[in-house]
């Protein structure tokens, strides 16, 4: 999977990006990014990425740019927008949190059907 940051905006940055300096807990001046469409910035020092909580149709929005950005195919998309809004539904997961751990289903999922021969190891 790309490393990918969703922005507070709704987009993940993906490269638009510009350099900045934000105080933080380790340095009053400590190189960071910005997204350049929106402006903030990041803070990676002290755990303070942006969490995003959108609603189930804008969450639909950004999965299928997360999707896309992943190269999934139209059978995988749709099988994935499936489980972001199972996720949703069960409610207290920001939106990163619940990109990341559909892919994860569905990445085990499509896993499990080519090991359809029950050669599956199930390694920590
Ligand atoms: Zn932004």
């Amino acid at each position: 999977m790309k490393r990918m940051i969703l922005c507070e905006c709704g987009e993940f940055i993906d490269g638009c990006t510009f350099k900045d300096y934000i105080p933080t807990s380790s340095n009053p001046s400590t190189p960071t990014i910005g997204h350049q469409i929106c402006g903030l910035l990041f803070n990676f020092i002290d755990d303070k990425l942006p969490k995003r909580y959108s609603s189930r149709v804008e969450l639909k929005g950004i999965a299928f740019k997360f999707a896309e950005k992943n190269d999934m195919d139209q059978t995988t998309i749709g099988d994935y927008l499936l489980e972001v809004d199972r996720l949703k539904s069960l409610g207290n997961l920001c939106d990163m949190d619940i990109l990341i751990a559909a892919y994860k289903t569905i990445q085990e999922k499509n896993s499990d059907d080519a090991c359809a021969n029950g050669e599956i190891v199930h390694g920590a």
